[in-house]
Protein backbone atom coordinates (compact mmCIF):
# COMPACT_ATOMS: atom_id res chain seq x y z
CA UNK A 1 0.00 0.00 0.00
CA UNK A 2 1.33 3.48 -1.27
CA UNK A 3 0.58 6.78 0.56
CA UNK A 4 1.14 9.71 -1.32
CA UNK A 5 5.10 11.45 -0.82
CA UNK A 6 3.85 15.01 0.04
CA UNK A 7 0.54 14.63 1.74
CA UNK A 8 0.90 11.20 3.48
CA UNK A 9 -2.81 10.14 2.04
CA UNK A 10 -3.72 6.83 0.86
CA UNK A 11 -3.19 6.24 -3.20
CA UNK A 12 -6.11 5.14 -5.72
CA UNK A 13 -5.34 2.57 -7.69
CA UNK A 14 -5.00 5.24 -10.67
CA UNK A 15 -2.66 7.31 -8.23
CA UNK A 16 -0.75 4.27 -8.22
CA UNK A 17 -0.59 4.04 -11.89
CA UNK A 18 0.49 7.57 -12.49
CA UNK A 19 4.59 7.63 -13.95
CA UNK A 20 6.56 10.51 -15.18
CA UNK A 21 6.38 11.24 -18.65
CA UNK A 22 10.63 11.21 -18.60
CA UNK A 23 11.84 9.23 -16.15
CA UNK A 24 8.79 6.72 -16.38
CA UNK A 25 9.53 6.79 -12.20
CA UNK A 26 6.40 5.83 -10.13
CA UNK A 27 5.13 9.32 -8.85
CA UNK A 28 3.85 8.22 -5.77
CA UNK A 29 1.76 11.74 -4.89
CA UNK A 30 -2.08 12.09 -5.28
CA UNK A 31 -3.65 14.17 -7.35
CA UNK A 32 -4.46 16.86 -5.13
CA UNK A 33 -0.63 17.15 -4.62
CA UNK A 34 0.46 16.74 -8.44
CA UNK A 35 -2.44 19.38 -9.48
CA UNK A 36 -0.33 21.53 -7.10
CA UNK A 37 2.75 20.75 -8.43
CA UNK A 38 1.51 21.05 -11.98
CA UNK A 39 0.53 25.12 -10.95
CA UNK A 40 4.27 25.90 -10.35
CA UNK A 41 6.27 23.09 -12.31
CA UNK A 42 5.04 21.98 -15.57
CA UNK A 43 4.76 18.42 -15.15
CA UNK A 44 4.45 15.52 -17.50
CA UNK A 45 2.88 12.05 -15.88
CA UNK A 46 1.16 9.12 -17.54
CA UNK A 47 -1.46 6.67 -15.88
CA UNK A 48 -3.81 4.24 -17.32
CA UNK A 49 -6.16 6.03 -18.49
CA UNK A 50 -8.81 2.94 -18.30
CA UNK A 51 -8.56 3.82 -14.41
CA UNK A 52 -9.24 7.34 -14.81
CA UNK A 53 -12.36 7.15 -16.65
CA UNK A 54 -13.92 4.50 -14.18
CA UNK A 55 -12.40 6.84 -11.70
CA UNK A 56 -14.59 9.60 -13.17
CA UNK A 57 -17.53 7.43 -14.28
CA UNK A 58 -20.45 9.52 -12.37
CA UNK A 59 -18.93 12.83 -14.38
CA UNK A 60 -21.64 11.83 -17.47
CA UNK A 61 -19.57 11.35 -20.78
CA UNK A 62 -23.34 11.16 -22.37
CA UNK A 63 -23.79 14.87 -22.25
CA UNK A 64 -20.82 15.44 -24.61
CA UNK A 65 -22.54 13.19 -27.35
CA UNK A 66 -25.83 15.25 -27.25
CA UNK A 67 -23.82 18.21 -27.81
CA UNK A 68 -22.30 16.98 -31.10
CA UNK A 69 -25.88 16.00 -31.77
CA UNK A 70 -26.84 19.44 -31.56
CA UNK A 71 -24.07 20.68 -34.00
CA UNK A 72 -24.41 18.49 -36.45
CA UNK A 73 -28.04 19.81 -37.21
CA UNK A 74 -27.08 23.11 -38.23
ZN1 LIG B 1 -0.88 14.28 -1.64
Amino acid sequence: MSRCQCCDKRLSDYELTLRHAMTNEFMDTCMDCLSEIAESVPLMVKGRKDLLVSMEDHASSVDNEIELDKDQEM
